[in-house]
This record gives C-alpha cells, sequence and structure tokens, in this order.
C-alpha cells in the first residue's frame, strides 16, 4: 500500500519527526484508516521516525491489539531499534535506487585514454600532484598502478555457452566472496581489533541484499556473460551513489566497489590475481578500499594514493592505524602516472611527486631519515619517568579512538589512556555499535591497559563529527546544536546501553567515565541519574561492574570553567578539552580555515579559564588534567605545567616529545611564567613566554627534537 507523505499517523511521525505514541489509535485526530493493513484488530500505536543525517528516510512502527499505555521507557527502547535499524534501511535503500546511464561510462573511458596518453610520453620530472592528506609520513619508492579489475578491457574471460552456467558461475563466486569476508573478518578481528574488522559486515550486508543478487541474476542471463553482468551492475551501482550530492552516500561507492572486486576475483580464479607487489610499492590506485590491506601485502606498501576516497573513509582509518602514509583525493592521478616510475610521497602534506630529480630525492630522503630517527630514539627512551629537574610528576597518558591505537600507547610510553573518543567506533562501524559489542570493545581496552588508568568518553558527535543514524538532525549552527552530552541526554536508550557497557568493562580493568561538554549542574545531574539506572539495570542481570568507576567532566565551554567550583562538587575528576574551550572562548569555529588565524589556545583568556579550573579542582581536593591539542604543543607544555595541571593526554606519537620536554625544566620558573603569561595581554605575548623557556632549558638544542622545536621558536622570534 502507499500512503502520501504526512498522512495518518506514520506519516504524521514521519513530517514531525517526533514519535507518535496513543493507546487508541482510532481516537487520534490524525487517525486514517487503510483497509488493506487489516489494522482494524488493533488498538495501540507506537511510531518513531528513523532519521539519518537529519532526513527522516523511514518509520518503524508497533501496534498491539489491546489497548495499552507506552511509558517513556518503552519509547526510548523503541526510538533506539529505530536509529539502529535506520542504516541497514539506507543501505538496501541505496541498493535499490540504481538506474543506467552509459554516456557517462564512454566519457570517462576517453578522459582516461588521453591522460595515459600524456604520462607515456612526457620526459618531465619533479612533478607534483596535491591532495588530501590522510596518513603522516614519508615514503620514496616505486610506482605501483593497482588496476581496477572491474575494468573489463583488461581482462580476457571466456563464457560458458549456457546462460544458466554463467548464472551459477556468478553466484559460486557470490558464496565464495562471503567466505572470504568472514575469514576476512576474523582475521582482522583477532589482529587489530573487532571495531576495524566490523567495516567487513556492510560489505556481507550488500553480498546479501536480495536487490543486488537478482540484479546480477537477470544480467547474467541476459548477457550470457557472468564477468560482464558483474561489471554492469556494480556499474550502475556506481553511477547512482557517484551523483548523490551528500558525501557520505557518495563515500558508499568504496563499499560497493570493494565488493565487487572480490567477487570478480572469486570468479576468475588464480588465473587473474593481480600481479605480486615489489618491496617499497607505491599503490596508485582508484580508491582507498579497506579490502586493500587485507588482500595486498601490507609489509611491502611503502604508501598509498588514490583518486578517490576522502580522510574519514574506512580505508583512510585502515592506513591511520598501520601508519601507511597516504594522501587522496587525487582525481587522475592513475592515469597520470608510470608503473614502475620512481616517486616521493609526503602524508602529512598530502603530496606525491613523480619522477624526482637526485636533488630532491636527497632532500626526501634526509627528511624520512630524520623523522623515522627521531622517533625511534624518543621511543626508546619510553620509560625514562616524566619529571621536571625538581622533581614535580607529570602522567603522560594519551587520546585514543580504536582499539588497535592501543600498541602505540605501549610504543610511545604513555601511561594509559587519557582520552577514549569512542566516536570512533561509530566511524568505523558507520554507525553505533550496540551494547554488547560496545562491551566487549571497552573490556578489551581496559583488560589490555590495565593496570593503567583508560578514561572512556561517552560519546561526543555533533559540530564538526557529523554521524548518521545517531538521531541527529542537520543543524544551521551544529557547534552550538544539540550535540556531545546534548545528544546523548536526548537519546537515552543509546546513552543507557554505552552507560552500561563502560560499566560493564570497568570489572575488567582500571576504568575512569567522563562526559563531555558540560555546561551546567543540571547536565551532570542527569547524566548521573542516568548512570544510577544504567548500574541498576546491572544490579539486577547480576553483571558484575566495580562500584567505584570515577566520573569525571571535561571543561569545553567557558561556563564550566567559570562555575567549576560547583561542578567539582558533583564529579571525581576534571579533563580540560582545550580544543573546543578554545574554540567556545574565542567564538572561532575550529573546523573554518577562514578563521583559523584567530584560533589560539595560548590565548590568555583560555589560559585564565585554565587556572580558573584547576583552582577550583585543588579547592575540591580532585585530579585535573588537559587532553586537547594543547597538551601537544611544545610552547603550551611548559605553561600548563606551570599551571598546576599533573596530567596531560596528548596524540600517543607526541607523548615522548612532550617527556623530553618536561625532564629539561624546572616546575619553579614554570609557576613564574605561568603567572606572567596570564598577565600578557596577547596571545603573541604568551607564545614568546612558552619559546624563551624552551630556549632558556637548552632544548633546541636537543639532538631529536632540537630541530623541531627551533623551527617552532624561530617563528615566535623571527629576528633571531
Ligand atoms: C577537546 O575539545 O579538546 C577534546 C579533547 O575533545 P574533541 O577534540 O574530541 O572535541
Ligand atoms: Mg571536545
Amino acid at each position: 500500500m502507499r500512503l502520501p507523505h504526512g498522512e495518518g499517523l506514520v506519516g504524521l511521525a514521519a513530517t514531525t519527526g517526533q514519535p507518535v505514541v496513543t493507546a487508541r489509535a482510532r481516537e487520534h485526530p490524525q487517525y486514517k484508516y487503510f483497509p488493506e493493513t487489516g489494522e482494524e484488530r488493533f488498538d495501540s500505536f507506537m511510531a518513531v521516525p528513523m532519521i539519518v543525517q537529519g532526513a527522516t528516510i523511514g518509520v518503524l512502527a508497533v501496534q498491539t491489539i489491546e489497548p495499552r499505555e507506552f511509558d517513556s521507557n518503552e519509547v526510548e527502547i523503541f526510538r533506539t531499534c529505530a536509529q539502529l535499524i535506520a542504516p541497514v534501511v539506507i543501505n538496501a535503500q541505496l541498493l535499490a535506487l540504481v538506474e543506467t546511464s552509459d554516456e557517462e561510462a564512454s566519457q570517462a573511458a576517453a578522459e582516461r585514454e588521453a591522460l595515459e596518453g600524456r604520462a607515456s610520453d612526457r620526459e618531465e620530472q619533479n612533478i607534483e600532484h596535491r591532495g588530501i592528506p590522510t596518513s603522516r609520513g614519508i615514503a620514496i619508492g616505486t610506482i605501483y598502478r593497482l588496476e581496477t579489475p572491474l575494468d573489463l578491457e583488461r581482462l580476457h574471460y571466456t563464457p560458458n555457452s549456457d546462460p544458466e552456467r554463467e548464472v551459477q558461475e556468478l553466484m559460486d563466486a557470490i558464496g565464495e566472496a562471503r567466505r572470504v569476508l568472514d575469514g576476512m573478518r576474523e582475521k582482522l578481528g583477532s589482529k587489530f581489533g573487532l571495531d576495524l574488522a566490523a567495516v567487513f559486515q556492510t560489505h556481507i550486508q550488500i553480498l546479501e541484499d536480495k536487490g543486488f543478487v537478482t540484479k546480477l541474476r537477470k544480467e547474467a542471463l541476459a548477457t550470457g556473460n557472468a564477468l560482464a553482468a558483474l561489471t554492469n551492475v556494480i556499474g550502475t551501482y556506481r553511477k547512482t551513489f557517484q551523483r548523490m550530492s551528500d558525501p557520505y552516500f557518495r563515500e558508499r561507492v568504496t563499499d560497493i566497489e570493494d565488493v565487487g572486486q572480490r567477487v570478480m576475483e572469486s570468479l576468475l580464479g588464480e588465473r587473474h590475481h593481480t600481479t605480486p607487489l615489489s618491496e617499497g610499492a607505491i599503490v596508485v590506485a582508484s580508491n582507498l578500499l579497506p579490502g586493500m590491506f587485507a588482500r595486498l601485502e601490507i609489509e611491502k606498501i611503502a604508501a598509498i594514493v588514490s583518486e578517490h576516497g576522502g580522510p574519514t573513509s574506512h580505508g583512510a582509518i585502515f592506513a591511520r592505524t598501520l601508519e601507511v602514509p597516504a594522501v587522496t583525493g587525487i582525481p587522475g592521478i592513475q592515469a597520470a602516472v608510470r608503473s614502475g616510475e620512481t616517486a616521493i610521497v609526503d602524508g602529512g602534506e598530502g603530496l606525491i611527486i613523480l619522477s624526482p630529480d637526485e636533488g630532491l630525492l636527497y632532500e626526501y630522503r634526509r627528511a624520512q631519515q630524520r623523522y623515522t630517527v627521531s622517533i625511534e630514539h624518543l621511543d626508546a627512551l619510553r620509560d625514562r619517568p616524566a619529571e621536571t629537574r625538581d622533581g614535580r610528576a607529570i602522567r603522560l597518558t594519551a587520546n585514543v579512538g580504536l582499539v588497535s591505537d592501543l600498541r602505540l600507547v605501549d610504543q610511545h610510553g604513555a601511561d594509559g589512556v587519557g582520552l577514549f573518543r569512542t566516536e570512533m567506533l561509530a566511524f568505523a562501524h558507520r554507525g553505533f555499535p550496540g551494547e554488547e559489542e560496545q562491551a566487549e570493545l571497552y573490556e578489551h581496552v581496559a583488560k589490555s591497559m590495565a593496570p593503567r588508568l583508560v578514561t572512556i568518553r561517552t560519546l561526543d558527535l555533533g559540530g564538526d563529527k557529523e554521524m548518521p543514524n545517531v538521531g541527529m538532525r542537520l543543524e544551521d549552527n551544529p557547534q552550538l546544536g544539540c550535540r556531545s552530552i546534548r545528544l546523548s541526554l536526548a537519546n537515552q536508550g543509546i546513552f543507557k546501553a554505552q552507560l552500561r557497557a563502560i560499566y560493564r568493562a570497568s570489572a575488567a580493568g582500571n576504568v575512569r567515565l567522563m562526559l563531555p561538554m558540560i555546561t551546567s549542574i543540571d547536565e551532570v545531574r542527569s547524566a548521573k541519574a542516568l548512570i544510577a539506572e544504567a548500574i541498576q539495570d546491572l544490579e539486577r542481570a547480576g553483571i558484575p561492574y566495580d562500584k567505584n568507576v570515577p566520573v569525571g567532566l571535561m571543561i569545553e565551554v567557558p561556563a564550566a570553567a567559570i562555575t567549576a567550583d560547583a561542578l567539582a562538587r558533583e564529579c571525581d575528576f576534571f579533563s580540560i578539552g582545550t580544543n573546543d574551550l578554545t574554540q567556545y572562548t574565542l567564538a572561532v569555529d575550529r573546523g573554518n580555515e577562514n578563521v583559523a588565524h584567530i584560533y589560539d589556545p595560548l590565548h590568555p583568556a583560555v589560559l585564565a579559564l585554565i587556572d580558573a579550573s584547576v583552582r577550583a579542582a585543588s579547592r575540591a581536593n580532585i585530579p585535573i588534567s588537559v587532553c586537547g591539542e594543547m597538551s601537544s604543543n611544545p610552547l603550551a607544555v611548559p605553561l600548563l605545567v606551570g599551571l598546576g595541571i599533573q596530567e596531560l593526554s596528548s596524540t600517543p606519537s607526541a607523548v615522548p616529545l612532550v617527556k623530553e620536554i618536561i625532564r629539561e625544566l624546572d616546575f619553579g620558573d614554570l609557576e613564574v611564567d605561568a603567572r606572567e603569561a596570564q598577565k600578557a595581554g596577547t596571545a603573541a605575548a604568551v607564545h614568546q613566554i612558552g619559546a624563551a623557556r624552551l630556549r632558556d632549558a637548552g632544548l633546541l638544542e636537543h639532538p631529536d627534537i632540537g630541530p623541531w622545536l627551533r623551527t617552532l621558536v624561530d617563528k615566535v622570534f623571527p629576528s633571531r
């Protein structure tokens, strides 16, 4: 049956984006009877919208025969169900959305041929192409152009004479691909953590999609060629997805192509497997696909460069985790390179240089060596204590977002996790995982870090971290909108599931729970009431947990810093999120490059708020840390320590650097610096105080970090 948008109770839920709940549906003014449904047997009705990226993509409804009231808890649970189901629905809808257009395909092929002609003729050197910096590091190697097997012209395939047999071969290939995916999910899960392996679930879902399989079947019958059927069907899906204006949906092309390649490999068997990689290969691909890491010999890859894919795609997450330098988003790069030519990739700069001359190679080899040696050298010193020369100990912890990052915590010698960003799980999953999966992941983190502390922050989505299917709506001003703790409090079902998962993990290690973006005591009390309910749920179910999990607040908005005394009475610790604190204090969007020059955590106003928070924490006798990027900033570290901060949580690779700085300083001097900095009228003056301290401590002569610190200090004192 069909009903127009806005009609009936389901339509009401769709247009308002709100649940519709009634014990007697027929008495509702908006009720409309549709005989096709046979709904006259039912009385009570509850409908909740399924929302993805602010758009209602469907409505989930439940009815009962007996009239009954639905309480707020039931509505909340039902909303959570709808949010969890929404991505499955959107996947299915996307898969069903396919139409054909051949014109675009032939145009793309012509463009590609023209570019390839140019690449093979050229004699130029030092050809630079810039894209999106996706994973840091420098690589020098030989280009390996990863052909897309979906490009039929490059393959030789002889179909059977009987179309039915072609259909069967294709179905067998799908079954085989499914088995490979299952195996890969398991293999990656045990190697890098379940969160990364979850990516393959999306691919399995595509292979199981009825519409997809039916289309393949029909096309194979029509063409009598399994390979052509696969290429055509994947091609139509690709075109449909690429036409979508929303980048989230456009990125789904990656998943479809990865699945297509996998089926094709199964179909073609051993005969057509890609040629083996040579050592130190710079892989130039159409897209940075997660499957590449499993399929290619990862230890031979020096870097990856791709035409498509964004920095938050699954492939990008994999590249960073595996520390493979990567650049994405260079259209036409596959046609512009020649297989076997030398190239330099600078992942941090988002740069690839083709056929570099000797001078450039020499320069980059040195940069590469410096980078590697200093990292190795510092890592070798990881067991030294982080203590100032006059004996003030500072705890150095790490910010992580994926289970696989934990090995970096050990490698760089961090003393536990000061910030576990749980929203990263949601990105890796393309949705937020359920309670069981979360509990398993958090338990793993707690166990592997024990007895070190792990600070798990509840979901912090919104603002610049857009995420579909967790009840987020598109807002005009998302940084000031329903983000972070506000979103959690508005989606209590999801929030409570996360709280239970965190408490379940507390039995396995040393866990702290942290609430982001707190602006008022009311929010803290509401969150704590839900924590109490989550604990009760565990008690009732007889699930063990730690009764003394410290509950802390993030100081990320001026309101929290200014009322820190009152907030301190409500919690067990503070952690200052200077990324947001700077944004909200200086009214500068942290993601807007047009105002980036005003964004400065060393502004005296930000320091004053940090100072107020430290003092409040000290009066309440609770610990306080800093977990924004400021704790990785060499100019800021002396001032933060001087202000009384005793825990700095930073990017894992920055931990050794921060430690070296702290070990060369005297706390007594830093206290004086911090007082002076607060009196300074400008951020520039504060930079000078920090820079002068590094210089006076002799840190510019440090063999590993000296060169970098010198460039920072030179910017502060340009005339030196
Ligand atoms: C911060 O705001 O400083 C912080 C640590 O949180 P995030 O960067 O994840 O917003
Ligand atoms: Mg923040």
